[in-house]
C-alpha cells in the first residue's frame, strides 16, 4: 500500500538539530565531553592510491613515516605464494603479479558488482573482480596455493592495519582509534564499508568526515591569520581516484561546509591510464605488436606512466622506458607537457565544471572566494593550476599545506579534539559538515519527496507527517531514496521501511510520523512511528545495503587477527634466524683472527660454524625454537674451546660486545 505526505513539516526538537546557530553550538567539543575516549587516535587518509597517517599531540601534527621513510603509502595489497604484502613492497608486484596485486579498493568499496563505476573499472583492471552471494563486489586472488576472495572493506583494513602499525611504531603504544576521512561524495552504504574496514584493522572509527573538510581544518590551523572576518574558501581535491570540490565559510575557527560537488572516479589513474592508452598504440605503431592482453605488460607501463606524469610536472620533458616490455621488446619514448596536457585536457578542462557546480549551490560568486586550497597529488600538475588560477582571473593557489598530506594532517587535529584534548590551537575549533545526496521518500505517482535536502548540515533530524491513501489502511510500507531527480525512478533505493498493525483511521489524516536522522559519520535512520499508538519500525540503511553481517565480520576479524600473529611469529622466526646466522659468522672471525687461540681448537670452532651454516641452508623454514637451540649450542660449545684452548684464556671482547654474540 503507498503514502501520502502531507506536507507539513514537524520542528525538530532535538538538542543536536541544526537549527541553531553554529556559533552557540560547539558540536565537536561537545561530542568530545560526552565520549571522551582514552588513548591516542590518529588521523587517517584512507586514499584510493595513496593514504597517510598522521598524529597531534600538543597541539602539533605529525605525519608519520613508514617503514620507507615516505609519508604516504600506497592503498595497495599484494598477495604470492608465501605472503601478504602492503604498501611499497606491494606497489613493486604490481607489474610482476598483477593478477594478485589489488589496488584501488576504495573505488569498490560498498558498491554492488553491477554498479556501472564498478564495471567500467573491471576492464582497466587486472584482478579479478565477482559478485559476492548478496551482490556485492569482491575480489580474487590467488594466496598461499589457494583462491581466495576477499570483500573490499578487507582489502581496505590490511591498508589501515599497516598504517596503524607506522603509527604503533611512532607513539610506542597500541593505537585503537581513529578519525578516517572519506570522499564528500561517499554514500551511505561507502561509509558504513569504511567504518567495517576500520573495525576489521582493529580500530574503533571515532568519525568519518570529509577529506576536503579535513584538508580546510588543516588549512584553518596552518593560517596565521585569526580569521576574525569570515572568509570564504573553495577546496580542490584532485587525487589518485577521486575529485571533490568545496566550498567552505570559516569564522572565528568555525568552519562550514556550503557546497560540495565532485565525481567519485577522476583522479591521477585517469591521466595516467590515458598515457598508457597512448604509449600502447605507439608500441603498436612502431613494434607492430598489441600488447593491450598482457596484463603483465600493461601494469608496467603503467607504472612508467604515472613516473613520466610526476616528472612532467616539473619538466618540460619525461623519458618512459620500459626493458622488455613485451615479447622481449623493450620500449623507450619521450613525452612532452604539451603532449599530455593535450591528452588529458578535457579531463582537466572538466573539473572547471564542478568548481562552477559547487560555487552555484554555495550560492557565492567567484570573486567572493578568498582562499583557493589544493588538495591531492594531482594538483601539482602545471595545467590544473593554470586553468584554476584563470578561472579566479589570477588568483594566488594556497599551497601553504603539502597536497598529499592536508587531509590526515585535518584527519589528527579531528582525532585530537574528540579525544578531549585541549590545546591552545585548537580551541574554538568547531565543525559542520554536511550531507552530500538528498534523501527522502517515494510518494504517489513515484515522485521523490525530500526530507533531507543535499548539503544540509549534519548530524540532523527531520520529521514529517504521513498519512494513509485508503481509509481504515492497516499498513503503510515507505520507500527511502537517495538522489537528486523528481522522479524515484532515477534515484537510488536505499531501503523500505513497513509500519503495519495501524489503528483504523480516515484517508488522507496524518497518523504516522517519519525521522530521517543523519548522525555525525553521515549514516542515516529512518523511524516510523504511529501517532496514537507509539508502535515504531526503525531502518538504519546498512541493514539493507549489503553490509558485512556480524558473523561475516567475527571471521574477517578472526582471520584477520590470526593473519597478523601468523605474521609476527614469521618475523621472529626470521630474526632467530638471523641471529644465528650473525652468531655464526661472528664465531668464524674470531676463530680466524684470534692469535691466541691453538689451530686445534680453530679447526674446532670452524668445522661447527661450517656445520651450523650448511644446517641453516637445508633449514631455511625450521622453527624459531630450533634456530635458538642451535644457537646455544654453537655458542656454549665454541665458548668453552676458546676459553680453554686459547693461551690468554680467551679473548673474547668481540663477541661480548655483541652480548655473547
Ligand atoms: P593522493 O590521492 O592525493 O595521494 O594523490 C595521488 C595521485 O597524485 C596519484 O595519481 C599520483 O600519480 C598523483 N601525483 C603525485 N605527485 C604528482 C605530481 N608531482 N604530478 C602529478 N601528479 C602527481
Amino acid at each position: 500500500m503507498g503514502a501520502d505526505l502531507s506536507h507539513e513539516k514537524v520542528q525538530d526538537v532535538t538538542s543536536s538539530s541544526n537549527a541553531s546557530p553554529p556559533q552557540s553550538t560547539p558540536r565537536v567539543k561537545t561530542a568530545a565531553s560526552r565520549t571522551r575516549p582514552r588513548g591516542p587516535a590518529v588521523g587517517i587518509d584512507l586514499g584510493t592510491t595513496y593514504s597517510c597517517v598522521a598524529v597531534c599531540q600538543k597541539g602539533k601534527v605529525d605525519v608519520l613515516a613508514n617503514d620507507h621513510g615516505n609519508h604516504t603509502t600506497p592503498s595497495c595489497v599484494a598477495f604470492t605464494d608465501k605472503e601478504r604484502l602492503v604498501g611499497e613492497p606491494a606497489e613493486l608486484l604490481r607489474g610482476l603479479n598483477p593478477e594478485n596485486t589489488i589496488f584501488g579498493a576504495k573505488r569498490l568499496i560498498g558498491r554492488r558488482y553491477e554498479d556501472p563505476s564498478v564495471q567500467s573499472d573491471l576492464n582497466h583492471w587486472p584482478f579479478r573482480v565477482a559478485a559476492g552471494g548478496g551482490g556485492e563486489a569482491k575480489v580474487h586472488v590467488s594466496h598461499r596455493g589457494l583462491e581466495k576472495s576477499f570483500y573490499p572493506e578487507e582489502i581496505s583494513a590490511m591498508v589501515l592495519s599497516k598504517l596503524k602499525q607506522v603509527a604503533e611504531a611512532h607513539l610506542g603504544r597500541p593505537v585503537t582509534q581513529a578519525v578516517i576521512t572519506v570522499p564528500a561524495y561517499f554514500n551511505d552504504a561507502q561509509r558504513q564499508a569504511t567504518i567495517d574496514a576500520g573495525a576489521i584493522a582493529g580500530l574503533k572509527v571515532l568519525r568519518l568526515i570529509n577529506e576536503p573538510t579535513a584538508a580546510a581544518i588543516a588549512y584553518g590551523l596552518n593560517d596565521s591569520r585569526q580569521w576574525k572576518e569570515k572568509r570564504n574558501i573553495l577546496v580542490f581535491d584532485l587525487g589518485g581516484g577521486t575529485f571533490d570540490v568545496s566550498v567552505l565559510t570559516a569564522q572565528d575557527g568555525v568552519f562550514e561546509v556550503v557546497a560540495t560537488a565532485g565525481d567519485t572516479h577522476l583522479g591521477g589513474e585517469d591521466f595516467d591510464q590515458r598515457l598508457v592508452d597512448q604509449l600502447t598504440q605507439e608500441f603498436k605503431r612502431k613494434h607492430k605488436e598489441d600488447l593491450s592482453q598482457c596484463n603483465k605488460a600493461k601494469q608496467r607501463l603503467k607504472v612508467a606512466c604515472e613516473k613520466a606524469k610526476r616528472v612532467l610536472s616539473s619538466n618540460i620533458t619525461a623519458i618512459v622506458s620500459v626493458d622488455s616490455l613485451y615479447k622481449g621488446v623493450d620500449f623507450h619514448t619521450t613525452i612532452t607537457r604539451a603532449s599530455f596536457e593535450d591528452l588529458c585536457s578535457d579531463l582537466f578542462q572538466s573539473t572547471m565544471l564542478y568548481v562552477e557546480r559547487a560555487l552555484e549551490e554555495a550560492g557565492i560568486k567567484k570573486t567572493q572566494i578568498d582562499d583557493v586550497v589544493l588538495v591531492g597529488g594531482s594538483t601539482r600538475i602545471p595545467m590544473i593550476q593554470r586553468l584554476l588560477s584563470q578561472f579566479f582571473d589570477g588568483q594566488d593557489l594556497c599551497r601553504v599545506i603539502n597536497p598529499d598530506e592536508a587531509v590526515a594532517h585535518g584527519a589528527a587535529i579531528q582525532a585530537a579534539i574528540l579525544t578531549g584534548h585541549r590545546y591552545q590551537s585548537l580551541q574554538n575549533l568547531l565543525l559542520l559538515d554536511v550531507t552530500p545526496v538528498s534523501l527522502g521518500l517515494e510518494t504517489v505517482g513515484g515522485v521523490m519527496d525530500v526530507v533531507v535536502k543535499r548539503n544540509s548540515p549534519i548530524p540532523t533530524k527531520e520529521t514529517r507527517n504521513f498519512s494513509t491513501t485508503e481509509d481504515n489502511q492497516n499498513s503503510l510500507f515507505l520507500q527511502v531514496y537517495e538522489g537528486e531527480r523528481t522522479l524515484t525512478k532515477h534515484n537510488r533505493l536505499l531501503g523500505t521501511v513497513t509500519l503495519g498493525g495501524l489503528q483504523p483511521a480516515p484517508r488522507c489524516v496524518p497518523v504516522i510520523v517519519v525521522t530521517f536522522h543523519i548522525d555525525h559519520n553521515n549514516i542515516l535512520t529512518v523511524t516510523a512511528t504511529e501517532r496514537c499508538t507509539g508502535n515504531q519500525n526503525q531502518l538504519t540503511i546498512t541493514d539493507t545495503r549489503g553490509r558485512l553481517d556480524r558473523e561475516e565480520m567475527e571471521r574477517i576479524i578472526r582471520e584477520e587477527e590470526e593473519y597478523w600473529a601468523q605474521e609476527k611469529a614469521e618475523q621472529e622466526k626470521n630474526e632467530a634466524l638471523n641471529s644465528l646466522e650473525a652468531s655464526t659468522l661472528q664465531l668464524k672471525r674470531v676463530a680466524v683472527e684470534e692469535k691466541a687461540l691453538d689451530d686445534r681448537a680453530k679447526r674446532r670452532v670452524l668445522e661447527m660454524c661450517e656445520e651450523t651454516a650448511a644446517w641453516m641452508e637445508g633449514n631455511r623454514r625450521a622453527p624459531k625454537k630450533e634456530y635458538e637451540e642451535r644457537k646455544r649450542e654453537l655458542e656454549d660449545v665454541c665458548y668453552s674451546i676458546i676459553t680453554h684452548f686459547s693461551s690468554d684464556g680467551g679473548d673474547l671482547s668481540q663477541m661480548k660486545g655483541r652480548g655473547k654474540c
